[in-house]
């Protein structure tokens, strides 16, 4: 049931100007996307655009990455397919989830974006419904996705039209010897599945040489600016960027303590700023204690406890500061994760949907 009501007969006015933002940067992640789809050699690169472009937003970035020259677009969830609809032609996605009851199948075939099939069930539910053009994952050791080997004589597998045929990599982020033990089992099964295309690698295996490559590679994280491997650094350009804007400043007696729990005591009168950002924007707590975020090149400590919509920096440094003066949140990936301990794929999958609206 619809429980919505109509509170204003005209149209709600455009919001003001947000007191924070992500900007994404446009020309960055283009020049990644270009620089994976070099590595990748005669394969060409597509793009991970699930989980909303991990958390920089859909229609910031696959219109950026489509012109930039991606050809084909992953998502995990049918729910996200809409969204990609809105740039990309249907046969250009795909699902990675698959289809899971009747209902998916039948959103798949009126929408015609393909499946990516990871089980005899869901073959069958395909077939059955006379599906037609699909991907098909095969699992070499990942172990969540994906039928295995031996499955792959089966009627209802051979019955596929398989566009891409896949695998995902477990450890391509290391030097692991389960690389090439994953590569030469997808090989092996190559022989054995007729497919238009073959594709294996994540970000970090397209590092791993043109034996990862097959016709495409399939990044996410590098396109966004991560750097999984070392081979990326100093290549792979950062592409969000988090700002807030000060919309308090206050001054601190001795004695006096700042945020929840009051975990930071001042031990001489300072200067401090109240900042539009919180755990609710995807900085995270685990990014609070020992960091700062950033006016030009001054760096400001932060101090006391993330809020849900507030930090508070020391603004003894930068005595010209005031309220609307914008902040920028230091956000290399690499480094970003080793100062919070949070993952380079998760400090951009929580940044919050409050900032990709603005
Ligand atoms: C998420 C995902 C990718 C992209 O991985 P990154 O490590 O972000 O480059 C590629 N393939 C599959 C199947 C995925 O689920």
């Amino acid at each position: 049931m619809d429980r919505r009501q109509t509170f204003l007969m005209t149209s709600t006015p455009e919001a003001p100007p947000p007191t924070h933002r992500l900007r994404v940067d446009e020309e960055a992640l283009a020049a990644n996307w270009r620089h994976l789809d070099a590595m990748s050699g005669s394969a060409s690169a597509g793009a991970a655009v699930k989980a909303d472009c991990y958390g920089l937003g859909v229609d910031a970035c696959v219109p950026v990455l489509q012109e930039a020259g991606a050809g084909a677009f992953f998502v995990a969830h049918w729910s996200e397919v809409a969204a990609v609809l809105d740039h990309v032609e249907p046969g250009r996605v795909a699902v990675l989830h698959g289809p899971m009851s009747d209902a998916d199948v039948r959103f798949a075939l009126e929408t015609r974006v393909p499946p990516v099939i990871n089980s005899l069930s869901q073959a069958r539910r395909w077939n059955e419904a006379g599906g037609g053009t699909c991907h098909l994952m095969l699992d070499t050791g990942i172990n969540r996705l994906g039928v295995t080997p031996s499955e792959l004589s089966d009627p209802a597998i051979e019955a596929l039209e398989v566009d891409i045929f896949m695998s995902h990599l477990a450890c391509a982020d290391e030097d692991s010897a389960m690389n090439k033990r994953q590569m030469d089992a997808f090989r092996a099964a190559s022989g054995q599945v007729r497919a238009e295309r073959f594709s294996l690698s994540n970000s970090a295996g397209i590092a791993l040489g043109a034996d990862y490559h097959f016709d495409m590679t399939r990044p996410g994280l590098a396109l966004y600016g991560g750097v999984p491997r070392a081979e990326f650094a100093g290549k792979i350009r950062q592409v969000a960027h988090l700002e807030a804007a000060i919309i308090q400043v206050r001054t601190l007696q001795a004695g006096e303590s700042v945020g929840y729990n009051a975990q930071f005591t001042a031990e001489t009168p300072m200067r401090i700023g109240t900042v539009s950002l919180g755990y609710a924007d995807g900085f995270l707590r685990a990014c609070g204690p020992g960091n700062h975020l950033l006016y030009g090149e001054v760096i400001l400590p932060l101090l006391g406890k993330v809020s849900m919509d507030m930090v508070v920096v020391d603004l003894s440094q930068a005595p010209e500061t005031g309220e609307g003066d914008w902040l920028e949140v230091p956000f290399d990936l690499p480094n970003a994760a080793q100062q919070s301990s949070v993952s380079q794929y998760e400090l951009l999958t929580v940044i919050g949907p409050r900032l990709r609206n603005c």
